[in-house]
């Protein structure tokens, strides 16, 4: 397995591997991988010739006063756990790398990142469409790959993506799981002992609604009540969010019908964490 740090030499790689006519799937990720990353990664190297994954802290997407200095870090470990599973080259440009002190270019989704995590944090998203599109611009893979785990950026960038005209598969993978339930996120880290055990009402609160929802109940207000009383018996948990949306237009809707997310967010002192559920009515 390579790791490259320069956005030349990886164009540079690229283009002999393009040449020889190979298919090449991209995972992009900010690293502290868990088995969620690996996941996307083992999906790519089973449809691509040649697997990159990118492990950049990206700055632009962290706003004013959150996580960027403390996010975890630790290439060395991320190295082993990426070419365990069969990547072939980890792409870890540093920051002056991507962004150059005369940088000035950000690429912005309008509506769909206006609600959920948009709404608390407002420049998240430009700081995603903006790194992924670098990201895509420099790799031009053939399939790139998203977790649903994080529902509303995989959507925005499937959109960003159809809007914007660019060649690449956006292929979205199922939220991988701790074995209790808890949705694996690098952040994870941030629980305290007690957090971690109180954590799990985020899972079990999406279970409780599936539940209801398959016995026949429809309406929003009270499946989001449901849920926001069971995410309250965790003294801890600080709800940012509890939302019923269209699973294509991430507008809020009052009746369940078709292609619906049930989208959370709760935060535990330092850990922000996300959980969801897409589910066909
Ligand atoms: P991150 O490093 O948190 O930016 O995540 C990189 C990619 O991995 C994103 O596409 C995430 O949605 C995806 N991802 C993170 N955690 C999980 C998980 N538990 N299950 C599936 N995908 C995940």
């Amino acid at each position: 397995m390579k790791i490259i740090h320069s956005i030349e030499e990886m164009r540079l790689y690229l283009l002999g591997v393009k040449k020889a006519g190979k298919t090449v799937g991209l995972v992009p990720t900010m690293g502290y991988l868990h088995e969620g990353h690996l996941t996307l990664m083992k999906r790519a190297k089973e449809n691509c010739d040649l697997v990159v994954t990118s492990i950049f802290v990206n700055p632009t997407q962290f706003g004013v006063g959150e996580d960027y200095e403390q996010y975890p870090r630790d290439l060395k470990r991320d190295g082993a756990l990426a070419e365990g599973v069969g990547v072939d080259v980890i792409f870890a440009p540093s920051t002056d790398e991507m962004y150059p002190k005369d940088y000035h270019t950000f690429v912005q989704v309008q509506a769909l990142t206006a609600g959920l995590c948009g709404a608390s944090r407002p420049t998240h998203f430009r700081g995603v469409t903006t790194v992924v599109t670098k990201l895509l611009l420099i790799i031009q893979p053939d399939y790139a790959y998203f977790g649903q785990k994080d529902a509303q950026q995989v959507t925005v960038i499937e959109r960003m993506v159809e809007d914007l005209n660019i060649p690449v598969t956006i292929i979205r993978v199922p939220i991988v799981r701790e074995e209790d339930g808890l949705a694996m996120s690098s952040r994870n880290v941030y629980l305290t002992p007690e957090e971690r055990k109180e954590a799990l009402v985020l899972s079990h609160s999406l279970i409780e609604a599936e539940a209801l929802i398959k016995k026949g109940e429809r309406k929003s207000e009270i499946i989001r009540k449901m849920i926001e009383q069971k995410i309250g018996e965790s003294s801890r948990a600080q709800i940012d969010y509890v939302a019923i949306v269209d699973g294509k237009t991430l507008e809020r809707i009052d009746l369940l019908s078709g292609k619906v997310l049930i989208a959370l967010a709760v935060k535990y002192s330092k850990a922000r964490l996300l959980d969801n559920l897409l589910l066909e009515v």
